[in-house]
């Protein structure tokens, strides 16, 4: 949009002033910097279609024409967001089973969007490292992967000086614009939509209304900022920089990740990269290398509630497994107040470094549950059961350590066997003296058995083996780990979702790393552990 580039101009002036004030130099000769854009949720397989079939243009032009190199990358298991980054920013195997998750040493739950969980798990899991983003930006992640500045921390504004004040302007130039286009924008969409609802009232069902809810939060609102706060931070020649949209994630959970509406917000994104592309050339003396990355793919799955007779897990594993006398009395689930309204107490209670940081995953995460999904914990007798998409954890909270499964099954004899063979259930996980167990369809496998039974038809076998290893070597990981992934039903989600992801399906495994002619990578990445090396080279050249 020409009024961007305008905007984005002036703000250039600023800059202008602000490398007068000895912000923004270029790198020292032979030094490069780093910009690594994440597109949250996207397989390989996707994306490789997209470009074939139009829907991600400028991609397909950087790899075919422009002589970018796609290496495939497998993301490791849970293929989840946080457990990706802290390994590709810290490089370390980390203990994040899952999105939402129990850690029974602590006793507490660690759910990603609670402010403070984050910054507690990364700051006692980073190993004491050096993040790959240290003294750089990070928009739309879950860690700050060592970052100065996230997204909106005014911290700057407390030190007043002529520099800082300056950079501070140029950067309320360009939140100033955001709030303008993004509120016209949002009225456009809006009004589209009563139209749309006027001239086809039948048609107009809530789906419409959810996908407008979408497209203004997301696809309007955190798009714009991020890619204009980015434009800003390569302008002044910010480091290393860390960009994750969310757009495509949050409508492929929403509709399945091949839905034409999440195609369609992974086109727009799309969109933004090669706007971001555009700001890079106009800077070649920043020299910065562009990657383009992804955490993880998504499934296509069926509601559990639908396959199981309309119980959500965590009530028929209570039912029917773990106590068929007790009803659903004295089981109370959680007590959780509105996502937002603890973020926003967190915030004024100033302890809630990156602030937008949970924001943004508050709407990665809550968005189903906001838009009428559910979510859900529960605990009875010791016993407490997480369900956080394809997945489910139950934890026997008689012990701190991991439960062997020797140790359930005196209690509950053959249950990881009777829960695998239950309907919408596709394999179950559990630790075992002999190693990791892996229960499918009411029959029992060691690891070195698995392209006999539940994995048989895979490729990338030594991948899945090496995925359940490293999460069931996770103290955090549940006694039991369950999967809705593979379900006789086909794949199932234990929350309301089409597109889910933290399990080992092909498609929530295999990944891409896009990256520039000229940058040797060391291939194949079989783990986002691998990434790290390779990216804080970038440190050590900023230092
Ligand atoms: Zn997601």
């Amino acid at each position: 949009m020409p009024l961007d580039d305008l905007i984005l101009g002036l703000q250039r002036a600023l800059d202008r002033l602000v490398r007068r004030l000895r912000l923004g130099r270029p790198p020292s000769p032979g030094r490069r910097r780093l910009l690594i854009v994440q597109i949250d949720g996207l397989s390989r397989a996707v994306l490789e279609e997209a470009m074939a079939r139009g829907r991600a243009p400028f991609l397909a032009r950087l790899v075919h024409q422009r002589g970018y190199l796609m290496t495939p990358m497998c993301a490791g298991l849970p293929t989840s967001t946080p457990a990706f980054q802290l390994a590709a920013m810290y490089g370390v195997r980390p203990d994040i089973p899952g999105f939402h998750y129990h850690d029974k040493r602590r006793k507490s739950d660690v759910y990603f969007p609670r402010g403070g969980d984050a910054a507690h798990v990364e700051q006692t899991q980073a190993a004491g490292r050096r993040g790959i983003v240290s003294g750089g930006g990070t928009y739309g992640c879950v860690f700050t992967g060592g970052a100065a500045s996230n997204l909106l921390t005014f911290a700057m504004i407390k030190r007043p000086t002529g520099a800082g004040l300056v950079r501070t302007a140029s950067k309320l130039v360009v939140i100033a614009w955001v709030l303008i286009k993004g509120t016209i924008v949002s009225a456009v969409e809006v009004v589209r939509a009563l139209l749309r609802m006027i001239a086809d009232p039948v048609s107009a069902a809530s789906g419409s209304w959810k996908w407008l809810a979408i497209k203004i939060g997301i696809s309007v609102w955190l798009r714009e900022l991020f890619t204009l706060a980015v434009a800003h931070d390569i302008y002044t020649g910010v480091s290393t920089i860390y960009i994750n949209y969310l757009d495509y994630d949050v409508a492929g959970h929403a509709w399945g990740p091949r839905h034409p509406r999440a195609l369609q917000a992974l086109h727009r994104v799309d969109a933004s990269i090669q706007r971001l592309w555009r700001v890079l050339r106009r800077v070649p003396e920043h020299r910065y290398d562009l990657y383009v990355l992804s955490d993880h793919g998504q499934a296509e799955t069926v509601p559990y509630l639908k396959v199981a007779g309309g119980r959500p897990i965590e009530q028929s594993l209570f039912d029917d497994f773990f106590s068929p006398d007790l009803t659903a009395a004295g089981s109370a689930p959680e007590p959780r107040r509105v996502g937002l309204v603890r973020g926003f107490e967190a915030l004024r209670a100033h302890r809630a470094p990156g602030f937008f940081q949970r924001f943004v995953n508050y709407l990665e995460q809550d968005f189903p549950w906001v838009l009428g999904g559910t979510r859900s914990v529960r605990e009875h007798d010791g016993i407490r059961v997480i369900a956080a998409g394809p997945n489910a954890f139950v934890y026997f909270l008689e012990t701190e350590e991991p439960l062997p499964l020797e140790r359930i099954e005196a209690r509950y004899p053959g249950l990881a066997s009777r829960i695998s063979a239950s309907p919408g259930i596709g394999i179950v996980l559990a630790r075992s003296a002999a190693g990791p167990l892996c229960f499918w369809r009411g029959a029992r496998y060691g690891l070195d058995a698995l392209g006999a039974g539940p994995f048989a038809k895979r490729p990338d076998l030594e991948r899945i083996v090496e995925g359940i290893r490293d999460l069931m070597a996770m103290p955090s990981a549940g006694d039991l780990v369950i999967y809705g992934i593979d379900a006789p039903q086909g794949n199932v989600s234990f929350v309301t979702e089409v597109g889910a992801h933290a399990g080992p399906s092909i498609n929530e495994m295999e990944t891409f790393l896009i990256h520039p002619p000229g940058v040797s990578v060391s291939t194949p990445i079989t783990h986002p552990v691998q990434l790290y090396p390779h990216f804080a080279r970038y440190q050590a050249d900023a230092a």
